[in-house]
């Protein structure tokens, strides 16, 4: 494989497949990919308008180093998919997911300041920030945008010679069709039922809801370039990113939701769900309690059992490859993933332990499934 250029389909644009199909093609691969639905389309994981991207990520150096690389990657872009906000950790009680992640972000060049609450509210008047513990502030973290993004991928890769199809793949179909050498199955939330018997319910897909509120007419107050990213991290992780491209501001509760089917999903959000979003703005930004919902998302996490990525060859087709896992924090990583994956079938390296799919085979499906978003 290291001497010859491989052949590979890439199945799922999505975040991971479009980066992976980019990557491969750099490593000299010749390189098709394929979508049932498109590119970043509104079903998929990496739908929608925003994304977090942040090198907080409690002690799990591994994804720091992710992230580090991330950027750089996220840069060669021929167009910018991402806006720097910076994102304000606020935290109720316990603070040692951030604080453990401290001596790991500066190894890796990232900064963090903790914030006094008096300091805080006089940086940023818009937030009420009665009731917290500590506030923290990461700079350098932002916005991506997603939908974008991946069709920005995408482009890139077809003017670079790459062929782009949509077609709803059948895995041993298009296997025994011995169109390429490798196969590298992306498929997000739709990737246990692919692999019923190797993934199956190690991707457990979740309803996830995203709420935009109007801003106030005539102001930027809660614009990026004035207005940070949030987490809201109580017992319910809540977050939110400042208005982007006038989308306006976006609210997301992070606690997993209800199973979801991505493919026939009903899309309409919940009144439970606004209504709690509401009440959020009502207490942490007043100004936007009476803000009107202008828009919304229902999207899906794609979780895995730990949390963890899985980036591994199928235990039975060492040509085939399972890629997902993303669980609420995949997107910001899918240009190291991609590399990750590339190097793997072009050059040989080795994946991190970390995400074969090994690990999982001891994990029950009852057990409770661990956020790392
Ligand atoms: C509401 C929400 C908020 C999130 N917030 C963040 C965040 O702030 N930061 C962050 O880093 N991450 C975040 N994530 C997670 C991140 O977006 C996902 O982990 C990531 O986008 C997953 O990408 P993927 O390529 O694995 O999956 P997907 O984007 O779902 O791509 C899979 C693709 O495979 C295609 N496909 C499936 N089956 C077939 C088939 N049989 N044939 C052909 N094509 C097929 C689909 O059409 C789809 O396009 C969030 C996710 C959601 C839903």
């Amino acid at each position: 494989m290291s001497t010859s250029k491989p052949r590979v389909v890439v199945i799922g644009a999505g975040a991971f497949g479009g980066w992976t199909a980019l990557q491969l093609q750099q490593l000299g691969a010749r390189v098709t990919l394929v979508d049932a639905f498109g590119a970043g389309n509104t079903r998929s994981s990496s739908g929608g308008e925003t994304r977090v991207i942040r090198a907080i990520y409690g002690p799990d150096r591994i994804y720091v180093e992710m992230v580090r690389r991330a950027y750089e990657l996220w840069e060669t872009l021929p167009e910018s998919v991402y806006v720097e906000t910076g994102a304000l950790w606020m935290m109720h009680g316990d603070d040692g997911y951030v604080r453990s992640s401290v001596p790991i972000l500066h190894d890796n060049g990232f900064a963090v300041d903790q914030i006094s609450l008096d300091d805080a509210g006089k940086r940023w008047p818009q937030i009420n920030f009665a009731g917290l513990k500590s506030v923290w502030f990461e700079p350098r973290a932002g916005a991506l945008s997603a939908r974008r993004a991946c069709g920005v991928v995408r482009d890139l890769f077809v003017k670079n010679g790459g062929t782009f199809r949509i077609e709803a793949v059948k895995p041993e179909e298009l296997i025994r069709s011995g169109e390429a050498d490798v196969y590298v199955f992306a498929c997000g939330p739709w990737l246990g039922k692919l692999f019923p018997d190797v993934v199956g319910d190690r991707v457990r897909p979740t309803r996830q809801e995203v709420y935009y509120f109007g801003t106030p007419r005539g102001s930027d107050r809660f614009s990026a370039g004035r207005f940070p990213i949030w987490m809201d991290f109580a017992e319910r992780i809540v977050y939110g990113i400042p208005d982007v491209n006038a989308r306006g501001f976006k609210v997301a509760d992070d606690t997993r939701g209800e199973p979801i089917d991505p493919t026939t999903a009903n899309r309409t959000p919940s009144a439970g769900g606004i209504a709690r979003a509401r009440e959020l703005l009502a207490q942490r930004f007043p100004e936007l309690k009476d803000a009107p919902l202008i828009a919304s998302e229902v999207c899906q996490y794609e979780n895995s059992p730990d949390g963890n990525l899985i980036i591994d060859r199928h235990p039975n087709a060492r040509n085939v490859w399972l890629l997902g896992g993303g669980s609420g924090h995949g997107f910001k990583l899918s240009p190291t993933v991609g590399e990750l994956v590339g190097q793997a079938i072009v050059n040989g390296k080795d994946v991190p332990a970390a995400f074969a799919l090994g690990r999982l085979s001891k994990v029950r499906n009852e057990t409770q499934f661990e956020r790392k978003s």
